[in-house]
């Protein structure tokens, strides 16, 4: 298949790891930050397979997992609603909140529906014009411009029965935030592709200057990601921080402007919780008030409180690079893909489900 068997050659990626062990001479640490590439990186054992010199730690780029615990409780109190029907991505349903998941309110006679767009909530709407149907809006920037448009749509068709519960976030003041922290071991980033195509890579020059970082957009096929470690080590190895584009197949400086014009016409930037994390300034989107009555927060007038996370559960540290799922305690024990404790064992982008299902090393200590 064009552009994926290429990304995938074996003779390919032998070169690029032949080349890399030339090029490095000393110890780097760098951070992916999506989530698909997490598991790309786990799933060909290409951490095992670089150089010793050169650490990998893995960054916040998975929306289920960085999507807050109050978030998942207020959708499971939705869900729990008799004249509402929740409509989410799967991943979300087995989610733990602080009492119980979507599953089980769904188990229990709840009207929890799978979708694999918001669209799709859109055409439930329609077809069950007495209840009100409620969908999960989650994500970064590449979920963002397809919610915006169903909200839009919605408005247009003069839809009363829909709203979104919104948990939308952004990579760049995320990365900013790991770079402030005083902790920070990352000396360069792989930024997210696929954010990447719909936003451009313009503001990640910005975080790269004021931080003198090296940053390399990259893909999420085994020979992008090859390609992207490679060019950031070049940088590192030169003393050079600037921005490059490994995936130029996909992503432009500029990135998608009509998706980006449907999202400033929807949403607006507020400060956002992301779970494990905190609260991080500017790092969200919220519906403009012009949408006011497609947010489900206003409709159902939803409270905010604070919900404590599993005390055993590292995956505050674990989200931000500081920590490897394997060095959690409870990680192939008390924790498994069955029996989750945090969203990073849930998701399909989670690094511990990763580690789980391609690794599965013992807990340290054991
Ligand atoms: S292994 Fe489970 S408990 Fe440990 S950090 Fe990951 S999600 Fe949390």
């Amino acid at each position: 298949m064009k552009y994926v068997d290429e990304y995938r050659d074996a003779r390919v990626a032998r070169g690029l790891l032949a080349e890399l062990a030339q090029k490095v001479t000393r110890p780097w640490v760098l951070m992916e930050i999506c989530g698909g590439q997490t598991h790309t990186l786990m799933r060909y054992g290409i951490d095992d397979l670089i150089p010793s010199q050169i650490e990998l730690v893995h960054g916040p780029g998975c929306p289920v997992c960085v999507t807050p615990l109050e978030t998942i409780d207020k959708a499971i109190h939705l869900a729990e609603l008799p004249n509402v029907t929740l409509v989410s991505y799967g991943d979300m349903l087995r989610v733990p909140g602080s009492q119980t998941d979507l599953l089980q309110v769904r188990a229990g006679g709840g009207d929890v529906r799978v979708a694999y767009s918001p669209m799709e909530a859109l055409k439930v709407a329609r077809a069950l014009p007495s209840r009100q149907v409620v969908f999960l809006g989650i994500g970064f920037e590449t979920t963002a411009p397809a919610n915006a448009l169903t909200i839009w749509q919605a408005k247009h068709q003069g839809l009363t029965n829909f709203s979104m519960l919104v948990s939308q976030v952004l990579v760049p003041p995320a990365i900013r935030l790991l770079l402030s922290s005083p902790h920070i071991r990352v000396q360069g980033f792989i930024a997210p592709g696929h954010v990447c195509t719909v936003m451009g890579y313009w503001e990640y020059e910005l975080l790269s200057r004021e931080f003198r970082v090296p940053i390399v957009v990259g893909g999420f096929e085994p020979v992008d990601l090859l390609e992207a470690i490679s060019m950031l080590v070049a940088q590192l190895e030169t003393g050079r921080a600037e921005v490059e584009n490994q995936y130029v197949r996909s992503v432009t400086r500029d990135g998608n402007s009509p998706a980006q014009k449907i999202m400033r016409e929807v949403f607006e930037v507020c400060d956002r919780k992301w779970r494990g994390i905190g609260f991080i300034p500017q790092s969200g989107l919220r519906l403009r008030s012009e949408y006011a009555t497609y947010d489900a927060e206003k409709i159902f007038d939803l409270l905010d409180k604070t919900v404590e996370e599993p005390a055993a559960c590292i995956s505050a540290q674990v989200l931000q690079g500081l920590k490897k799922p394997t060095e959690c305690a409870a990680f192939g024990k008390a924790c498994t893909p069955e029996t989750p404790l945090g969203a990073p064992m849930v998701s399909a982008e989670g690094a511990c489900a990763a580690y789980y299902r391609y690794r599965r090393h013992s807990p340290v200590g054991n």
